[in-house]
């Protein structure tokens, strides 16, 4: 009998994808067909954040655009040098509301793990760009002393996995954190914050739809999409193998300059997301961290945007348009 090939033994599909994600700026604009003259583009900006595109995410980019929504998201520009007034490496107050060393609490009922800093892209405007991950994410050191916060914090019903992005654990890892979830008798709904169905859809495999399926707690999944061209073929049948078990899908969106400030591109988000069984939830104003400020719509064009949006579509399509301020008992309506 001949012995079966290593790599059947090897490490899931998605893993493999993960590794080959784009991370040389050369090497995504040679897949695109652009020069590095006809885009903003910094060594210093990737320096500081590199880089991180999966192919398949590369692959909904329109090649020879150089103002390609999705582009424009995971480009290391030089804008992100510049320095304005206000902007923050904490933007939204994340530290002061650490209890402990992963759990940040902030509203009433709600409890955040950070359970890695890791994530499958690197999205220039994000709010935890420079978010001290070393210390602030779930180990296997903190681990008991998190479980230890969340069974005393008898007010907590439902447990939110961010992070980074916490799809990017094993699904061994994740079945053994939502056991030990599980035994805190007073959690009832599992919220997992994550942007990988959208950017890395071979991630919802069978290992993940096992745990994720069984689990007692209610779960919901809320995506993070910021412009329809994110969501193809691949990415719908990712959120149909979510749907299919049942959990409710929801969307989060940031507002940014160059993406997605119009009102065809917000309708079309929504109309779209709708097409794949998920609801849209928040609409962010951009939270004021370093590096990000040329994404910024100001809040007189962000609020009429949302009336033009609201005045075109059905209800249950308009997201919230939400602003975070630290220290406030919930996000913001603008
Ligand atoms: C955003 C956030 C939540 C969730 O807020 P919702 O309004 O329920 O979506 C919970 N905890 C923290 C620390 C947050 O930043
Ligand atoms: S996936 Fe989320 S946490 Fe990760 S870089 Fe993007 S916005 Fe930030």
């Amino acid at each position: 009998m001949i012995a079966e090939p290593l790599h059947v033994m090897e490490q899931p599909g998605w893993q493999a994808a993960l590794r080959n994600a784009v991370t040389r700026v050369g090497d995504l604009l040679e897949l695109l067909g652009l020069s590095a003259a006809q885009v903003p583009v910094s060594a210093r900006s990737d320096a500081d954040f590199r880089l991180r595109v999966p192919r398949g995410f590369v692959a909904r980019m329109r090649r020879g655009d150089p103002h390609d929504p999705l582009l424009r998201q995971v480009l290391p520009a030089t804008a992100e040098q510049f320095r304005t007034p206000g902007d923050a490496l904490d933007p939204v107050g994340d530290l002061a509301a650490a209890s402990g060393p992963a759990l940040l609490r902030k509203y009433a009922g709600r409890a955040l793990l950070v359970a890695t800093g890791a994530c499958a892209i690197h999205c220039r405007y994000c709010f935890r760009r420079h978010f001290p991950y070393a210390a602030h994410s779930l180990t296997n050191d903190n681990r008991a002393s998190i479980l230890a916060a969340l069974a005393a914090a008898t007010d907590v019903t439902e447990i939110i996995l961010s992070g980074g992005d916490p799809l990017l654990l094993s699904d061994v890892r994740l079945a053994a954190l939502v056991a030990d979830l599980e035994r805190v008798p007073h959690l009832r709904r599992l919220r997992i914050h994550t942007r990988v169905p959208v950017v890395l859809p071979e991630r919802v495999d069978a290992a993940l739809l096992a745990w994720l399926g069984r689990t007692r707690l209610r779960p919901v999944v809320v995506l993070h999409a910021n412009h329809a061209q994110e969501i193809d073929a691949s990415v719908d049948a990712a959120l149909a193998r979510l749907r299919d078990l049942g959990v409710p899908l929801l969307n989060q969106a940031v507002l940014l300059r160059g993406v997605n400030d119009s009102v065809d591109a917000l309708v079309q988000l929504s109309e779209t997301l709708f097409e794949s069984g998920v609801l849209p939830y928040y609409l962010h104003a951009l939270d004021p961290v370093r590096g990000a400020a040329h994404f910024a719509v100001g809040d007189d064009i962000a609020r009429a945007l949302a009336t033009a949006v609201r005045a075109r579509l059905p209800g249950y399509l308009v997201p919230t348009l939400v602003r975070e301020i630290a220290g406030h008992d919930f996000k913001l309506p603008l």
